[in-house]
């Protein structure tokens, strides 16, 4: 396959980008005590190109997320030779979990029990393991996607109990206009009762461009990274 040369330049504004992510980074686990150990960056990646990929794998990078299915399975084909882990961080329509799955490692936004089922039987039969996160909605707003915290504990049996899937942790979106650091103290506390039930399952997906900080400080594992790195997304690019 060929690949198309990014723009001059291109890779010396994402390294620019990541340096500066990775300063922030540095700096809030300082603050938390934390170690950057603890911390998977997610490279988001979504209306970017595959060329971008290509780039961000070169500088080291080994974490993408994307939140389309048809957009993320194209790249997926395309990056198919770079050692990249996909985590998918939209939400997930139960009709395309045979997409998701195919190329999914870690899925973030399983956030009901029919979606649970739709997963594992695809896995099943595509002889795949999948980690999944549930979504926790950290507002009342459950049309954004996310199950609610007194849901979490009936659905992480489910998950467990699935074949094909793995129950590893879960994610949320700090709502719009709130205190993120308030936000993501709700969820460690939704993430600490899910693994006391299910010690394997210690992930915890919060933070983004705007909140990494706050998210660290209150115990996040991995980060989802988009604007930062990448720049600011104009809409359908593809
Ligand atoms: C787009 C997206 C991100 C990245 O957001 P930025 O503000 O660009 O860093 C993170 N999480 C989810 C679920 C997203 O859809």
């Amino acid at each position: 396959m060929i690949h198309p040369e990014p723009p001059a330049g291109r890779l010396a504004e994402i390294a620019a980008g990541l340096a500066g992510v990775e300063r922030r980074i540095e700096e809030a686990c300082r603050s938390a005590g934390r170690s950057r150990d603890e911390l998977t960056l997610i490279a988001v990646t979504k209306t970017y190109p595959a060329a971008d990929l290509r780039l961000l794998a070169s500088l080291g990078v080994r974490d993408v997320g994307e939140n389309r299915d048809q957009e993320a399975a194209a790249k997926a084909a395309e990056c198919e030779d770079l050692p990249l882990t996909w985590h998918f961080i939209g939400q997930v329509q139960t009709n395309k979990a045979r997409s998701v799955v195919a190329y999914a490692d870690l899925i973030h936004g399983v956030d009901r029990e029919r979606l649970v089922a739709a997963l594992s039987r695809e896995a099943v039969r595509q002889g795949r393991e999948v980690g999944c996160l549930i979504q926790v909605a950290l507002d009342d707003r459950p049309e954004r996607g996310g199950a609610r915290p007194a849901d979490v504990p009936v659905l992480a049996a489910a998950l467990a109990g699935a074949p094909g899937l793995r129950l590893r942790g879960v994610m949320a979106v700090a709502p719009l206009g709130a205190d993120p650091g308030e936000a993501f103290g709700r969820l460690f506390d939704v993430a600490q009762a899910v693994q006391k039930e299910h010690p394997g399952a210690d992930v915890i997906s919060a933070g983004m461009s705007g909140d990494l900080a706050q998210a660290i400080a209150k115990g996040a594992t991995h980060l989802r990274v988009g604007t930062a790195l990448l720049g600011r997304r104009t809409p359908f690019v593809r």
